[in-house]
């Protein structure tokens, strides 16, 4: 890295010049294309597709420290962090402008479509996508389990809005440039680059509600360090095992629902998520994927008539293992091992829609990283 890579203030009062442009108003579900091309150099070309996010959120003039997400377009946000076109020749999309709350299926199959397309076309060779936090590891896991080939994808967001003191979106952007261009980063499927950290989309989770410091993969840990001085470290070999899925032919996912467990559990959640058309139920349990006697009978009675279930944990780390206070052979369970309760749901839904619907083959999905 250069000394004329960026220090945070300059990033930050050049973001602020970018927030005198007036915003582009974007529908939550409108798509549009920036047609703009690559410049010609020899730089990776990296796409950037944004989705909105506090990454892209102004402040909101009714209260102090509230703001808006999603309301700067991906090129603003790419114009504003200097020294980017020194990385990569960079081309933005905007694919939505929602925060990640509202993350649902269309954005996800229009992100999986525009990046394989990318990908196949040879029209970029690693794509970074700006997103809110709220959700970021659940479209950073549907992407690595949909998207094929070994180029780098990478997933950016902020904790605080681009108005704030301190905002950690220019540096994060910054760094997610840094990891995307980066030839040692093709063939580790879908990253997670914030707050100087690298971590993969199989375990990366957010664990604080504001601090910048909410991303970790508590099995593993990251895989790399980034930072504008230091460049990319990798502490990890690529070539992490990764099995891709067919994207279904159309949105929306097959219905999963996720049950939380607790104290006192009945089995009126289970039952409400059967009568709403569940085609499977991911139970957030306790401990090892446990849950109370009625609960239980009640998701040995949806296993019965075809409805998978996944036992994961409301526990923060640790793997859920088969047969142990649970007898899942017998009942026809599947165990998500390390998948938290959010992330087992997408991949019940991909597998569902892959026509995968036995438990041992469910099983084997989930346990293919062992
Ligand atoms: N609610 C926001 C979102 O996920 C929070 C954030 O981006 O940090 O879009």
């Amino acid at each position: 890295m250069t000394n004329d890579t960026l220090t945070s203030a300059s990033r930050r009062q050049s973001l602020i010049a970018m927030l005198s442009i007036p915003v582009i108003a974007l529908a939550a579900s409108s798509f549009t294309i920036n047609t703009a091309a690559y410049a010609a150099d020899n730089l990776p070309r990296v796409l950037v597709l944004a989705t909105g996010g506090t990454i892209a959120g102004q402040a909101d003039p009714r209260a102090a420290g509230a703001y808006k997400s999603g309301q700067i377009t991906g090129e603003q946000l790419v114009a504003s962090v200097p020294g980017l076109d020194k990385l990569a020749s960079v081309n933005a999309e905007q694919i939505s402008s929602i925060g990640s709350q509202d993350m649902n299926d269309k954005v996800w199959f229009a992100l999986a479509q525009r990046i394989q397309q990318a990908f196949d076309k040879n029209e970029a060779d690693a794509v970074v996508i700006t997103h809110g936090t709220d959700t970021l590891e659940e479209t950073a896991f549907f992407l690595d389990n949909v998207v094929k080939g070994d180029k780098p994808v990478v997933i950016v967001g902020s904790m605080r809005p681009a108005t704030a003191v301190s905002a950690d979106g220019p540096g994060n952007l910054y760094e997610a440039f840094q990891v995307a261009a980066d030839p040692r980063s093709r063939g580790r499927g879908v990253m997670a680059v914030l707050n100087d950290k690298i971590q993969s989309a199989r375990s990366v989770t957010k664990t604080n509600t504001t601090s910048v410091e909410t991303f970790m993969s508590p099995n593993d840990g990251p895989i790399g360090y980034v930072d504008t001085a230091g460049g990319v470290r990798f502490l990890a070999q690529a070539g992490a095992k990764r099995t891709t899925y067919a994207l279904p032919a159309s949105d929306p996912l097959p219905r999963v629902e996720i049950v939380y467990s607790h104290a006192n559990m009945d089995a009126i959640p289970i039952e409400d998520a059967i009568s709403h058309g569940a085609k499977g139920i991911v139970l957030a349990g306790v401990g090892d994927g446990n849950t109370s006697k009625p609960a239980l009978d009640a998701l040995e009675a949806a296993a019965k008539k075809g409805i998978i279930v996944v036992r994961a944990t409301r526990v923060r780390s640790g793997f859920v293992t088969r047969n142990v206070e649970v007898d899942d052979d017998k009942n026809g369970f599947v165990v998500s091992e390390d998948l938290n309760p959010q992330k087992a749901r997408v991949l019940t839904q991909l597998l569902i829609a892959s026509g995968v619907t036995a438990p041992a083959e469910l099983q084997k999905a989930f346990t293919a990283t062992w």
